[in-house]
C-alpha cells in the first residue's frame, strides 16, 4: 500500500504492538507482548469511577487536571519522592503517559534541538521527538554484570551545544534496571553542566522489586529542569483508562500545557475522580500488586532458564528480556524479529522484538522481551507451549 502519511512520521509505521497483538489473535497465542494485565484493576478505584458518574461528574474537566485529583497526586509524591510540586500550577493532567510525552516535547523542544535517549527506549519517544522536529541522539543500556546500564564516556559525547533535553525512563522498560542515585546523578551533572532539560518517565515507579526507585527531580538542583512523567494505568492495572501527569515548574508547566490545551484539552472527568481515590487510599493494594508481580518475575525468569533462555531478572516494570542465543540456535532463526514471529506462529507464545526499540538494531537483536503482568493461568499455558522448545 503506498500510503500518504506525512515525511516526519513515514519512518514509525505501525506501532509493533499493533502487530504482534494481530499476529497472537490470528494465531491464538497466549500474548506476553503487550504490557497490560489481564486481570481487573482494583475493585474499589472502579466503584469510585461509577460514583463519580452517577454523582454527574461528566462535563468537561479542568483543562490541566480536576482539583482533587492533582492535590492527591502532589501530597503523594511529596510524600515519596521528596519533592513538592504546587497542584494548580506544576502538575498537568494528560491522557496516560503517552500524551504527557509529545505535549513536553511539543511544548519545550524547538525544531533542531537535539535530545538524548537511551536505547532501547519506550517507542513513542523517537515519534514525538520528530513530532517536535527534534532530533535524536542516542546513548546504549548495555548488560553489564547481570543488569543493563549505560557508559558514562558514551552519555557525555550524546550531549553537543545543540542538546535540549535528556529524556530518562526509570524503571526501565524494556531492561527492567531501575537506575540507581550514582547513575541518575551522572546524568544530572551532565544536565547541569550543559543546561539541558531531563524529561524523566517514571510511569513503573511503584513496580519495584527491592530497588529503590530515585526521582532525578529529587536531586540537588534539579527540580528546577526536570519534567517527571507518571502515569496511573501501571500502577492501578487498569491501563485503559488514560490517565497520566507531568509535573513540572510552572515555566517548564505553561510550555507542556500550551501543547496539552490543543491535543487533548482535558481528560475524561469521572475518571480522574476516581484515580484520585486511588492515589489516596491505594497503598495496600500497590504492595499486593508489587508481591504478585515480584512472584510472577521469579516464575517466569525460572521457567524460561529451564527452556533455554537467559533471562535477565528485572529490578522493576514487568517485562523480563532474555537472551535467545541457544533456543534461535536450535530453530534455525536470527534474531529477534524472526524468532518473535516463529514463536507467535509456531508455538502461540507472543513476545516482543526488542531490536524495533533501538537505532542500532543488534543492540537487542540477541533479546526478546516477555510481559509478566498477567494471571498465573496465562503464564502457565505460555510455559506450557514454550517447552516445546526445551
Ligand atoms: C506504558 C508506558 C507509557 C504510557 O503510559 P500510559 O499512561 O498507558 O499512556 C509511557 N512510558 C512507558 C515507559 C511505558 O511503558
Amino acid at each position: 500500500m503506498q500510503t500518504q502519511t506525512a515525511d516526519r512520521l513515514r519512518p514509525f509505521g505501525t506501532t509493533i504492538f499493533a502487530e504482534m497483538t494481530k499476529l497472537a489473535l490470528d494465531h491464538e497465542a497466549v500474548n506476553l507482548s503487550q504490557g497490560f494485565p489481564d486481570f481487573d484493576g482494583p475493585g474499589f478505584v472502579r466503584e469510585a469511577a461509577k460514583a463519580a458518574v452517577d454523582a454527574g461528574r461528566n462535563q468537561y474537566a479542568r483543562p490541566a487536571g480536576e482539583v482533587p485529583l492533582v492535590e492527591a497526586i502532589a501530597a503523594d509524591v511529596r510524600a515519596r519522592l521528596g519533592v513538592g510540586y504546587k497542584p494548580l500550577t506544576e502538575i498537568t493532567v494528560t491522557s496516560g503517559c503517552t500524551e504527557a510525552i509529545p505535549a513536553t516535547m511539543l511544548g519545550l523542544i524547538n525544531p533542531g534541538d537535539e535530545v538524548v535517549l537511551f536505547e532501547p527506549y519506550y517507542d513513542s519517544y523517537r515519534a514525538s521527538i520528530a513530532m517536535a522536529g527534534g532530533v535524536p541522539r542516542f546513548v546504549a543500556m548495555r548488560e553489564q554484570d547481570g543488569r543493563f546500564t549505560f557508559d558514562r564516556d558514551e552519555l557525555r559525547s550524546a550531549f553537543s551545544e545543540r542538546t535540549r533535553a535528556v529524556l530518562v525512563n526509570t524503571p526501565h522498560n524494556p531492561t527492567g534496571s531501575v537506575l540507581t542515585r550514582d547513575e541518575l546523578t551522572a546524568i544530572a551533572d551532565l544536565a547541569k553542566a550543559k543546561d539541558a532539560l531531563v524529561i524523566s518517565d517514571e510511569v513503573y515507579e511503584h513496580l519495584t522489586f527491592g530497588a529503590e526507585h530515585v526521582s532525578i527531580a529529587s536531586l540537588p538542583g534539579m527540580r528546577e529542569r526536570t519534567v517527571v512523567l507518571s502515569s496511573f494505568g501501571k500502577t492501578f492495572s487498569l491501563t485503559g483508562w488514560k490517565i497520566g501527569w507531568a509535573m513540572a515548574p510552572a515555566e517548564l508547566t505553561a510550555g507542556i500545557r500550551s501543547a496539552h490545551q490543543f491535543l487533548t484539552f482535558a481528560v475524561s472527568t469521572p475518571m480522574q475522580h476516581a484515580a484520585a481515590v486511588a492515589i489516596r487510599e491505594g497503598g495496600a493494594y500497590v504492595a499486593e500488586l508489587q508481591a504478585r508481580y515480584l512472584a510472577s518475575r521469579d516464575a517466569l525468569a525460572a521457567e524460561l532458564a529451564r527452556i533455554g533462555f537467559r533471562p535477565i531478572v528485572p529490578e522493576g516494570t514487568y517485562f523480563i528480556l532474555a537472551e535467545h542465543g541457544a533456543v534461535s540456535g536450535r530453530l534455525g532463526v536470527e534474531g529477534d524479529i524472526e524468532l518473535a514471529k516463529k514463536l507467535t506462529t509456531e508455538i502461540g507464545v507472543a513476545a516482543i522484538p526488542p531490536s524495533v526499540f533501538c537505532d542500532r538494531a543488534e543492540l537487542m537483536s540477541g533479546y526478546l522481551r516477555f510481559a509478566f503482568c498477567k494471571t498465573p493461568e496465562t503464564l502457565d499455558e505460555a510455559i506450557r507451549r514454550l517447552e516445546r522448545l526445551a
